[in-house]
């Protein structure tokens, strides 16, 4: 199959340079083109995104799933020296399939409850190939409560996974003390600023930043949220699978 580059044309090249301030490697580029194929192959028999146009892809999956990281050299570097990066509800492998690829020497844990979205991860793994990064089955509520997965990563992050409130609960708990837990966002609210600074404070954390910005080609408004662990989750935390979201804190 033969698809419309992704990631290597010339202009895409000088935005990632001007807005993250680095440029994937020829290797990192023919992997990110070749995770388009994939993904583009495998949605024709399992549902994974909707975003399947090349630029579009670069810039809501490729260029975003960065952008959370990339705007605080503290990232950088603890990405570039062995960090541990959970990615919760990871879907396709968004955001941590990218962060995988461009930071060879962190950990990722791609973490999602759907079997068929981590067979897909798994091929991808294989295919690419990519060694530093591994899959998990399951609900992030009772991931959250094994102990070799609670506080144990240096940064959480999740896309798209259901309401503020459930996203602090969901990737606070599994954060070492000191670490940190990046929810991605589209828009964002006054009454969401509320809720989020309710769940943080049940949960061990502090909101460190809250940053807006546009994406690059089709000026969208995206936000992150940067919430700092300083102290230990409580047990009672995540609650049971449904729970986060059905009565959110
Ligand atoms: N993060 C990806 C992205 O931004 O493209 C996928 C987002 S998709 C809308 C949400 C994903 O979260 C789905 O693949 C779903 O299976 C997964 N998910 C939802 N609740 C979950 C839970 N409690 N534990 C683990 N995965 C969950």
């Amino acid at each position: 199959m033969s698809l419309e580059s992704v990631s290597s044309l010339p202009e895409m090249l000088e935005v990632w340079q001007e807005t993250l301030n680095w440029q994937p490697t020829n290797d990192q580029q023919n992997q990110l083109q070749k995770l388009y194929e994939l993904v583009i192959e495998a949605n024709r028999y399992v549902n994974l995104t909707r975003i399947t146009e090349a630029s579009e892809f670069w810039e809501k999956h490729l260029w975003d799933s960065l952008r959370g990281v990339a705007p605080k050299q503290h990232f950088i570097d603890i990405l570039n020296h062995g960090a541990s990066v959970i990615d919760i509800g990871t879907g396709a492998g968004f955001p941590g399939l990218p962060l995988s690829i461009i930071f060879p020497n962190s950990q990722v844990t791609l973490l999602d409850s759907t079997r068929k979205k981590i067979n897909f991860i798994d091929s991808v793994l294989n295919d690419l190939p990519l060694t530093n990064a591994k899959t998990m089955v399951g609900r992030v509520e009772e991931i959250g409560q094994e102990s070799k997965h609670r506080e144990n990563y240096d940064l959480a992050v999740i896309r798209a996974v259901g309401s503020v409130s459930a996203c602090a609960e969901y990737s606070l708990p599994l954060v070492k003390k000191g670490g940190l837990a990046v929810i991605y966002r589209g828009s964002w609210t006054k009454e969401e600023n509320q809720s989020l600074e309710n769940a943080v404070h049940h949960l061990g954390g502090e909101i460190e930043l809250i940053e807006e910005f546009t994406t690059p080609l089709s000026n969208s408004i995206r936000h992150c949220l940067y919430l700092r662990k300083v102290k230990n989750t409580p047990v009672s935390f995540p609650r049971p699978v449904g729970i986060p979201t059905q009565k959110p804190l």
